[in-house]
């Protein structure tokens, strides 16, 4: 059970993170959501899951800065926000590229931290980051997302060594191909630079990576997320879990 425990989970507002945030909800965590999207349909979702919400933009520093002072101190941070990009490398648009390292590296930084401090005064916390089976292995073009993935891999190592005698553990889940708007958004981009049809980048791409031919559900990551954050997961720290139908056992 997760009952006192305060989480901020980034980017779950959608997809992976509001799976994560359900999760954690149900085990009985206070939940801050993050992310952008339509106000109604935010609102909803803090009535359902009894949560709160934070617009800040993790593009902007300031903004991140402003977020976890004014949430205050939170138990279990998950870093989840992400977005892609797929372009041949030498066509690849330069500030595409600094936003997906801004987003999925730098602000991984700037939340972790500001969250250690009170983590490591209560001797207990968990940091989750959302990597990617783009952690470990690599597909063309996209390089600044595997670049930041990899870069995600070597921080969570990097915290959970600095913190491991704090009762605070830092764990990365590196999904495979998880049917999300962030997956949905990358297959014209992925028919365009390879010629492909929809369903060739869907079966022939896509799935062709992960050996059970299924799509990771976002449910099933949720509930790896509270198993990192459960008491018997102490002793977990600088894993990089696999959450991706076998691909990177390949
Ligand atoms: P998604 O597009 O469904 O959700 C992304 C979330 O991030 C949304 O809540 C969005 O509002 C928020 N967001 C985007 N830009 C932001 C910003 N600048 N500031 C604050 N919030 C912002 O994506 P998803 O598929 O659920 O992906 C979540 C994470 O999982 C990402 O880190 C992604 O790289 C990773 N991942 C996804 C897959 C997959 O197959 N979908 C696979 C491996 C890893």
């Amino acid at each position: 059970m997760l009952t006192g425990k305060r989480a901020l989970i980034t980017g779950s507002t959608s997809g992976i993170g509001l799976a994560m945030a359900r999760a954690m909800q149900s085990e009985g965590a206070e939940v801050i959501l993050n992310g952008f999207g339509d106000e109604a349909d935010i609102a909803q979702l803090c009535e359902e899951l009894g949560a709160s919400h934070t617009g800040a933009n993790l593009l902007d520093t300031s903004a991140i800065e402003a977020m976890m002072k004014d949430i205050g101190g939170v138990d279990i941070l998950v870093n989840n926000a992400g977005m892609q990009h797929v372009s041949p490398v030498e066509d690849f648009p330069t500030e595409k590229w600094d936003q997906i390292i801004g987003l999925n590296l730098s602000a991984v930084f700037h939340t972790t931290r500001m969250a250690v401090p009170y983590m490591k005064e209560k001797g207990w916390g968990r940091i989750i980051n959302t990597a990617s089976a783009h952690s470990k292995t690599a597909s063309p073009f996209k390089s600044a997302y595997n670049a930041s993935k990899h870069a995600v891999d070597g921080f969570t190592k990097t915290i959970a060594l600095e913190l491991a005698e704090t009762g605070v553990t830092a764990n990365c889940i590196s999904p495979g191909y998880v049917w999300t708007p962030l997956i949905e958004g990358q297959i014209p981009d992925t028919m365009a630079a390879r010629g492909l049809s929809r369903e060739e980048v869907i079966n022939d791409v896509l799935l062709a990576k992960q050996p059970t031919k299924k799509f990771v559900q976002p449910h099933e990551i949720g509930a790896l997320a509270v198993f990192l954050c459960r008491e018997e997961a102490g002793n977990v720290t600088g894993a990089n879990w696999s959450i991706d139908g076998g691909w990177t056992a390949g």
